[in-house]
């Protein structure tokens, strides 16, 4: 990633060459060395002892699971859920078929620019994976889950007079101690939800290194407890969407 914790500010984010002028190309003590902010075990300045190469912070060998460690979407639900709990999962796709603008719009918080197709993949996606059984997901988890399953390029986004509105490549995950959808459902907001933006080049999955950017978001059930407008989503998306479900989303 192209930016890291301070070693001694802990709210202080700095690029790998501001590293460099305040604690010079090392070796680091560990006190001395930057942080990162997902799993806040230290990191190496890497490439800049040449000119070919972007400066990036990466972890060190056998540092343990940190999601901005993968090159892709992070596989929180690799496993389908161990105790999978049908009747409440009716109930959720119930609810989540009464809310979805809601959803949409949560999920359009997240992920800038978003495309309605790309909110009906996440839907597509959820079912194909079980995510509705899950025994103690709750309602408002579900634009959590969404964001995280699936990559978010600025190709997909929605466009304006032709233009994808997203500059970004984005996918996001949560803290490092959470490694699966399961382990997800035990917090409420006691967890940090993350977007990562890479700086991608052209349509090529981009890599770690190339973390630009990084907001912690907000993880809590505020946005049900939101009335919504008349055109929120706007009304084509309303209506996009609402087709699709109709032809793709039971709730029987
Ligand atoms: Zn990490």
């Amino acid at each position: 990633m192209e930016l890291a914790r301070h070693p001694e500010r802990d709210e202080e984010m700095i690029t790998v060459i501001q590293y460099l002028q305040d604690f010079g190309p090392g070796p680091h003590d560990e006190k001395d060395q930057a942080r990162c902010p997902f799993c806040k075990r230290r990191l190496l300045a890497k490439g800049f002892s040449t000119t070919e190469t972007v400066e990036y912070f990466a972890h060190g060998p056998n540092s343990g699971f940190c999601p901005s460690k993968t090159n892709g979407v992070v596989s929180y639900g690799k496993d389908p859920p161990k105790n999978p709990d049908f009747g409440a999962a009716k109930e959720l796709r119930r609810k989540f078929r009464t809310n979805w603008r809601k959803h949409c719009c949560k999920l359009q918080e997240i992920i800038v620019g978003l495309d309605w197709k790309e909110f009906t993949n996440a839907i597509a996606l959820s079912n194909d994976r079980r995510i509705w059984e899950y025994a103690k997901l709750q309602e408002w988890q579900l634009p959590y889950i969404f964001a995280t399953l699936t990559e978010f390029p600025p190709g997909n986004s929605y466009k304006r007079n032709g233009v994808p509105v997203r500059k970004y490549w984005f996918r996001c995950w949560f803290d490092a101690f959470v490694q699966s959808y399961e382990d997800m459902c035990s917090y409420q907001s006691d967890l940090q939800f993350w977007r990562a933006s890479y700086n991608s080049k052209g349509k090529a999955k981009p890599k770690r290194e190339q973390i630009c950017k990084i907001r912690p978001l907000d993880f809590d059930d505020a946005f049900l407890k939101v009335e919504l407008k008349e055109n929120q989503p706007l009304e084509f998306v309303q209506n996009e969407v609402e087709s699709w479900l109709n032809q793709h989303f039971s709730v029987d």
